[in-house]
């Protein structure tokens, strides 16, 4: 099995969940797990209409759970903008049917486009990636890509993100090549995607389960192990104060960022696939 970077329990950032399971970890960013999988929304409780953010739409399935947190957080006020960290299946769920619903623009990094717009579909997942159910289960996962070309724009070369000032989007690929991360520097808040995650995915015990762990991207879908270890070090440069990812809860704290650092520094051993 992998080596694990189990976090202690006093990691996790501090949350006050909802009746809907909206998880807010700060006034202004909240999280909700759909299944397997993370949506993030940043902006305020009650933001007006078109004042708020959704980073990423779920697993195929979820969009009911989805929309009944939003509803729980936001009432009937509709985001500005979709941002896909990356176009993965398990991400990108309620994306055609939310930003038809909402009339919203998607954005994401230009890299990332093949795959939302019907063009390209990511490699086959390395069923023989160790650990377990999840990567035997892997190809029977959907990979053929959707395509929301009518909507999806780029993230602005400048680093900005759109409607969402004091953010900026940064590129960490390797677990897709056009992944990215946003960051705020003001507070040091890191919306990591699968860049990192802080839970195991590789077996169905751990996908259950969700023990706090620090772990590179999920290996069955990840292909450039250079890109996710150079990824993986930028954010642990940044030195974040507290991580949403897309799988896991989110963690906080001088524990967190020793075990960000520990996975930078040990990579190659913690992080990639056994051979
Ligand atoms: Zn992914
Ligand atoms: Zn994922």
């Amino acid at each position: 099995m992998s080596v694990q970077l189990p976090l202690p329990e006093t990691a996790r950032a501090p949350e006050q969940v909802d009746s809907a399971h909206v998880r807010a970890v700060l006034p202004n960013l909240a999280y909700l797990r759909a299944a397997m999988v993370n949506v993030a929304f940043i902006g305020p409780a009650n933001a007006q209409d078109r004042g708020w953010v959704l980073v990423d739409t779920g697993v195929a399935g979820t969009r009911r759970q989805i929309a009944s947190g939003i509803a729980s957080r936001f009432g009937t006020s509709r985001p500005a903008a979709i941002i896909q960290t990356h176009g993965h299946f398990d991400h990108v769920g309620a994306l055609e049917e939310l930003s038809e619903e909402w009339d919203v623009p998607i954005y994401a990094h230009a890299l990332e486009h093949p795959f939302l717009t019907g063009q390209q579909s990511y490699p086959a997942p390395d069923s023989g990636a160790e650990g377990g159910i999840m990567p035997k289960l892997a190809p029977l996962f959907p990979r053929s890509p959707i395509d929301v070309s009518a909507r999806l724009k780029s993230l602005p070369d400048d680093g900005t993100v759109p409607h969402l000032p004091g953010w900026r989007w940064l590129h960490t690929p390797g677990h897709t090549p056009g992944h990215v991360s946003l960051w705020r520097e003001a507070d040091k808040t890191l919306v990591a995607g699968d860049a990192v995650i802080t839970t195991g995915q590789e077996s169905a015990y751990e996908v259950a389960v969700q023990e706090p762990e620090m772990h590179g991207p999920p290996r069955y879908f990840t292909r450039d192990w250079a890109a996710a270890a150079a990824s993986v070090r930028l954010l642990a440069s940044l030195e974040p104060s507290l991580i949403v990812s897309g799988h896991g809860r989110a963690m906080a704290g001088h524990e967190m960022l020793a075990a960000l650092h520990h996975l930078a520094d040990h990579f190659e051993e913690i992080a990639l696939p056994r051979a």
